[in-house]
């Protein structure tokens, strides 16, 4: 098997134009219906490696909604800031075998399976303290942090297409704040279609990848945020659920902590090694890129990047 540190623009090119037009066998979201606008074709693959190397191929300027991959900043700031036993004390550190809006365990148990499908997500946002708006821009600044990047932004339509359609998300806040998990108003619900409207780049997400990979330390070797556990934490919820109901089928065809979005977008951990970021927006049926999947299979098969 080839050593990672020949991988390069090369690599990530040849594994592009071999998996283009998986996007052919997924669909863009459209119940978001701002999603529904993008463009099916766009397709880049990064990967950020040891001593902040970048590498980019494809659609490398093209910005997306970071979506559900922002629950895992939220679910480190709210762990740094409650400690885990009081968040996980509110949901589950289960895998799944349902989709990511589903309801689950809120009529049974009474709390959300893990952090990583919505509802948990919703309930981990409103655990981040200060009001109104203030737990997204806490999101924000992370987000910003880890990328290196002071210019990122959330896209204010996607934020106002899903606010005004996202009544299943809306149904489970209801549903928390009726078990008595959730005490805010509906700010923090908004807070949570915020984040997912979060735009960014794939070489964004390589670098989100690469952060949890290495211990909370940014590619650039800054460590001001390192903490082992807590990225475990958050590598270990990528690894069950991060991929929702297909997460058990992903670890075993690639075997490492991820995270998909519906914005089209996969950030990968490959831990003490590097972060691979994937965009392309059409999905499949469970909501994770198509096309993105495939690219990363062939380089983890061609590197022998498993974990197991
Ligand atoms: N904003 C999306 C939603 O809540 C996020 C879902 C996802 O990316 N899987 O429906």
């Amino acid at each position: 098997k080839a050593d990672i540190s020949t991988i390069s623009e090369k690599t990530l090119s040849s594994i592009l134009e071999k998996n283009r037009t998986y996007y052919t066998q997924g669909k863009v979201a459209d119940y978001i219906p701002e999603l529904g606008k993008m463009d099916a074709k766009a397709i880049a693959f990064s990967v950020v490696g040891k001593n902040g190397r970048v590498l980019n191929v494809g659609d490398v300027h093209k910005k997306f909604t970071m979506q559900s991959i922002s629950k895992i900043i939220a679910l480190m700031i709210a762990v740094n800031e409650k400690g885990e036993a009081n968040v996980f004390d509110k949901m589950g550190y289960f895998g799944t075998d349902k989709p990511f809006n589903h309801f689950s365990n809120l009529e049974t148990t009474g709390k959300p399976m893990n952090p990583m499908m919505n509802a948990g997500a919703i309930l981990t946002t409103s655990l981040i303290s200060g009001e109104g708006e203030k737990p997204f821009l806490k999101i924000l600044d992370l987000v910003r942090y880890i990328t290196k990047d002071q210019t990122i932004e959330y896209n204010t339509s996607v934020y106002e297409s899903e606010k005004s359609t996202g009544h299943r998300n809306r149904g489970m806040f209801y549903l928390m704040k009726n078990n008595g998990l959730i005490s805010g108003n509906e700010d923090q619900l908004d807070n949570y279609f915020k984040q997912c409207s979060i735009e960014l780049t794939a070489e964004d997400l390589a670098k989100i990848g690469y952060f949890f990979a290495n211990e909370c330390v940014r590619f650039d070797g800054d460590a001001q945020y390192k903490n082992v556990e807590l990225a475990k934490l958050v590598e270990s919820q990528m690894l069950i659920a991060g991929m929702y109901e297909f997460s058990g089928e992903y670890a075993r065809t690639v075997g490492l902590p991820s995270k998909s979005g519906v914005g089209g977008g996969i950030t990968v951990s490959v831990p003490g090694k590097m972060g691979i970021g994937v965009f392309s927006p059409a999905l499949d049926q469970h909501g994770n890129s198509s096309a993105g999947y495939h690219m990363i299979l062939d380089l983890v098969k061609q590197y022998d990047l498993s974990l197991f």
